[in-house]
């Protein structure tokens, strides 16, 4: 599937039942693009100063399935998602070190080493998992002139003020006139009673007040001129300056981590609107929930967070087994994006069964033959019902866990046809082959796996030939090729066993 350029020349019917749960309002709305055919939808992306870990891969998944779907419905998605490689300080706030410069002063790298490296690293983990790159990746050092202009923009309006070379954004002033708080649900007075005292504060004329600009000393890496001296960005003021650049000052969807909520998402909105004045500057907000080890967020600083390079070869302490790339997608999409997910050995290995069921039965199409009907054979279930299933799930709010429940039942047919207990049209083969197609490949964007080369994928590359091999077999009604098969592998200590969902084999 080209992601970038859709060939669908008119949006899909199944489009206008498409509704999203919208954490601006709390409720699921019915998805109207401001201006279609076109889609705009900005996602925050990594912050390039260390090497990804599992739990950016779920909201980054997240928003894979999002962009698959809605340019599978026939949108024209303009899909940015930035790269953080300024201004995000280790104190998730105004306070700290900024992280990229202290990796590049610890491990004596020039600023840019750090974001090229860790850049690299996070495109490289997005195609293992098959995650699509965005129509548009900007950086934050690549935007210093517009994040500038943008602060001129809300001093001018009233809502910023400058500070020994700092400016800060105004909250209180800005809550007097907006709902500050609207997306989180905080309510300022709380916000105050807990806002700590911080280096710098003393300049802030409230401690709610946030950074639009930071004055650099001496011992900053990355700096720049402005009209209040040498400094750089606040965090926040990145993403309203990208989004609001590519997409527009008012667009359709904005999405990131839950746990961008709040400060990020909601300064983003009080820079958007104190700079712009438009009302309502993001129409839908979608907020992915994390990616959780026995109950605790997966994070770096928590000491719980592994590489999907770690993941892959199971070198890590909290691993059995390593796990393919595949199969963590699968696991993941098997949870509805807006609910935590918890990692955990035994979930990943009913995963990976799982998949390996969905796969095979899916490998079974490419060469499925149609059964003609016949006393004693079953009949095909109505295969537009299990597709309109399939649309109905990812339009309640991208509900992929119920969109595979629709797949497995695509399975249970495929199954029964291939080992000739149903029977099924050729054009039946057909609709099977394209729900498999579209919704596994180009929605779900999962794939077959190539193997790695080790002997147990090799095993299960040989057992699956064998299996469809006995499968289509017994769907020609060659008992004797059926039989044959069964036999010698029994010979060689290989039981195979028929159920319902398949055949599975188990060595002696
Ligand atoms: P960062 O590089 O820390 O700015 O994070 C990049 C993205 O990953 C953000 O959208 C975060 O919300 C998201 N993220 C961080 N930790 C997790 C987690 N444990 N589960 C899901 N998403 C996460
Ligand atoms: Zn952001």
């Amino acid at each position: 599937m080209d992601a970038q350029n859709p060939t669908e020349a008119a949006v899909s019917p199944f489009a206008t039942d498409l509704h999203i749960g919208n954490s601006l309002s709390r409720k699921k709305e019915r998805f109207v693009p401001l201006n279609s055919p076109y889609v705009g939808m900005y996602v925050c992306g990594p912050t390039v100063y260390s090497n990804v870990h599992l739990g950016n891969v779920r909201t980054f998944l997240t928003f894979d399935v999002v962009f698959r779907y809605l340019v599978h419905l026939g949108y024209r998605v303009r899909y940015v998602r930035n790269i953080t490689d300024v201004g995000h300080l280790t104190g998730d706030s105004d306070d700290g070190e900024d992280k990229i410069g202290k990796k590049a002063r610890l491990e004596n790298l020039e600023p840019m080493e750090v974001v090229q490296r860790y850049t690299n690293d996070f495109h490289d983990v997005m195609r293992v998992f098959n995650i699509l790159p965005p129509s548009i990746e900007p950086t934050a050092t690549g935007h210093i002139v517009e994040q500038i202009g943008m602060i001129e923009e809300i001093i001018a309006n009233g809502f910023a003020y400058e500070a020994n070379g700092s400016v800060y954004f105004n909250v209180r002033k800005f809550a007097e006139s907006h709902d500050y708080g609207a997306l989180s649900g905080r309510k300022i007075d709380e916000l105050q009673n807990q806002t700590r005292a911080l280096d710098g504060q003393d300049e802030k004329q409230d401690p709610l007040d946030f950074a639009l600009w930071k004055k650099a000393d001496d011992s900053h890496l990355m700096r720049w001129p402005s009209p209040w001296g040498i400094g750089f960005p606040g965090w926040h003021l990145e993403c309203s300056v990208m989004s609001t650049k590519y997409l527009g000052r008012t667009f359709d969807i904005h999405g990131g981590g839950m746990d961008l909520k709040f400060p990020h998402h909601e300064c983003e909105i009080a820079q958007n609107v104190g700079a712009h004045g438009e009302k309502n500057p993001v129409r839908y907000w979608i907020h992915g929930n994390m990616l959780t080890v026995n109950g605790r967020k997966m994070s770096k600083s928590e000491g719980n967070g592994f590489t999907p390079d770690e993941l892959i070869t199971g070198n890590h302490k909290l691993l059995e087994k390593g796990y393919s790339p595949m199969t963590v997608r699968f696991f993941m999409l098997q949870g509805h994006y807006a609910g935590t997910l918890d990692f955990s050995n035994p979930a990943l290995q009913a995963a990976e069964k799982g998949l390996e069921r969905l796969m095979s039965a899916w490998g079974l199409l490419a060469e499925l033959a149609p059964v003609e009907e016949a006393d004693g054979i079953e009949s095909a279930p109505d295969l537009d019902g299990l597709r309109d299933r399939a649309y109905a799930a990812m339009n309640d709010d991208f509900n992929t866990p119920i969109l595979i429940a629709v797949l497995y039942d695509a399975v249970k047919v495929v199954n029964s046809v291939a080992a000739g207990r149903m029977a099924l049209s050729a054009e039946g083969v057909e609709s099977l082959r394209s729900l498999f197609e579209v919704f596994g490949g180009d929605i779900l964007g999962l794939e077959q796996e190539t193997s790695t080369g080790g002997d147990d994928d090799r095993t299960d590359g040989l057992m699956g030939v064998l299996c469809d091999l006995r499968a289509e077999a017994k769907a020609n009604k060659d008992w004797a090729t059926a039989d044959l098969i069964r036999d010698r592998l029994a010979d060689m200590g290989v039981q195979i066993k028929d159920g319902k969902d398949g055949t599975s084999w188990t060595f002696d």
